[in-house]
């Protein structure tokens, strides 16, 4: 496995729309286990594949929903094509960071829970409904798929106190 790197605000790779995942053979499988490794690496609780420099709709995700509890493992999820399928009409507004945005913080409006179809590592169609923290994360991240970031929706953007750096994981 390799450590990619994370490509940064304002490099246009980031505004690209990245294209359907077609192929699920040996050099994709490679490609998902650099990211994951990168995400750890970094650290980070979500990377998508243009924050590397791949415009492909996928999306990795390893989050521990209780922090707490350092012997919970954390849940992992592989994403590809994914779509949308629901949005919860709540909505809530919460701290966001990301990986290709460093040194800043800002708030963002996200629906408090979503429903999509994807397809996982091996191209098998899935279903999911998460919320939280974790439709968050979803959302965030399919976000770059589109080439949008956070701060194209944020309703302010600063650099975080220690203590919410502290907060803010991604
Ligand atoms: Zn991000």
């Amino acid at each position: 496995m390799a450590i990619l790197d994370i490509l940064t605000y304002p490099d246009p790779r980031l505004r690209i729309k990245s294209k359907p995942v077609s192929k699920f053979d040996a050099e994709f499988q490679k490609l998902v286990d650099d990211m994951l490794e990168t995400m750890r690496d970094a650290p980070g609780v979500g990377l998508a594949a243009p924050q590397i420099g791949e415009p492909l709709q996928l999306v990795v995700i390893e989050y521990n929903e209780d922090e707490e509890d350092e012997d919970a493992r954390p849940k992992r999820y592989v994403i590809a094509n994914p779509q949308f399928t629901w949005f919860s009409e709540e909505k809530v507004t919460d701290l966001e960071g990301c990986l290709s945005v460093p040194g800043f913080t800002g708030t963002v409006e996200r629906s408090e829970a979503v429903r999509l179809k994807a397809q996982n590592r091996f191209g098998k169609p899935i279903k999911l409904s998460v919320d939280g923290w974790l439709a968050r994360i979803f959302q965030h991240e399919i976000d770059h798929l589109n080439g949008v970031l956070y701060i194209d929706k944020a309703l302010e953007v600063h650099r975080p106190s220690a203590e919410e750096a502290e907060q803010v994981q991604e």
